[in-house]
């Protein structure tokens, strides 16, 4: 089973937006929020971010490497185990989301970025590429994968109804936009996530979820990576998580 199909139908449903209207703007990057600064006083600049640092880059729920949750049990079929997972992956997040939201507002993320030079752009309903504040960008991420989770023909429930032949690229489509909103939590709000004590479980979350994406070829390196060398920030937390066998390569 490919999951390097060509774009499915999926970038074709266009999310519901909520009430708040989208604010496209120019292509620049305005008021970005500093970095969190490290604990040591003498960092230099530019200063790592926290996620990168120890203890919190170690913190884990789950100890050793991810590849054996990620392993298709026997019997189980691979669409059935890769849309279980994806829930699970969703419900997760969006329960993180939703613990940090009133921190994200118009105001502190007024772009949806994920690193000092890194902001992802929307692709709209004419297929163009528009920025949009963070938390206008996740409502629309997560409303088009809620949407996508309740179409009994994108995710069938019932016996006797098989999944489409487009949903690889769907499912990669959503792996696309869950992975910014992890980004997106990683760099602008993990001092929130810290404040809650959750980055153990943040973290193991977040490297669940890239063991799965890269077993089922659902991720895109250059979407954990950036598409040049440059160092973007979860990128930086895949590599050190690889050093420490976390993560396979
Ligand atoms: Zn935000």
């Amino acid at each position: 089973m490919s999951f390097f199909n060509s774009i499915g139908r999926s970038m074709s449903r266009n999310p519901r937006a909520q009430k708040r209207s989208p604010t496209p703007t120019s292509a620049t990057f305005p008021d970005m929020p500093p970095p969190p600064v490290p604990p040591s006083p003498a960092s230099p600049v530019p200063s790592k971010p926290l996620y990168l640092c120890s203890p919190f880059v170690e913190a884990a729920l789950v100890k050793g490497n991810f590849k054996t949750i990620v392993v298709l049990p026997k019997y189980v079929d691979i669409m059935e185990w890769v849309a279980v997972n994806v829930f699970d992956f969703y419900t997760n997040l969006n329960e993180f989301y939703g613990a940090i939201s009133e921190c994200c507002t118009q105001h502190s993320c007024p772009t949806m970025s994920a690193g000092p030079n890194l902001s992802y752009t929307w692709v709209n309903q004419d297929r163009k590429s528009v920025n949009l504040a963070a938390p206008t960008y996740i409502d629309y991420v997560m409303t088009w994968v809620q949407n996508l989770l309740d179409d009994e023909n994108v995710f069938p429930t019932k016996s006797g109804h098989d999944f489409p032949q487009s949903f690889p690229s769907t499912i990669k489509h959503v792996y696309r936009q869950l992975l910014r909103v992890f980004a997106h939590i990683y760099h602008a709000h993990y001092p929130q996530i810290l404040h809650l004590r959750s980055e153990p479980h943040f973290n193991s979350l977040f490297a669940h979820f890239l063991a799965f994406g890269r077993e089922y070829e659902l991720l895109d390196i250059r979407d954990v990576k950036g598409a040049t060398n440059a160092s973007v920030g979860v990128g930086l937390l895949w590599d050190k998580w690889r050093e420490m066998g976390i993560l396979e390569g």
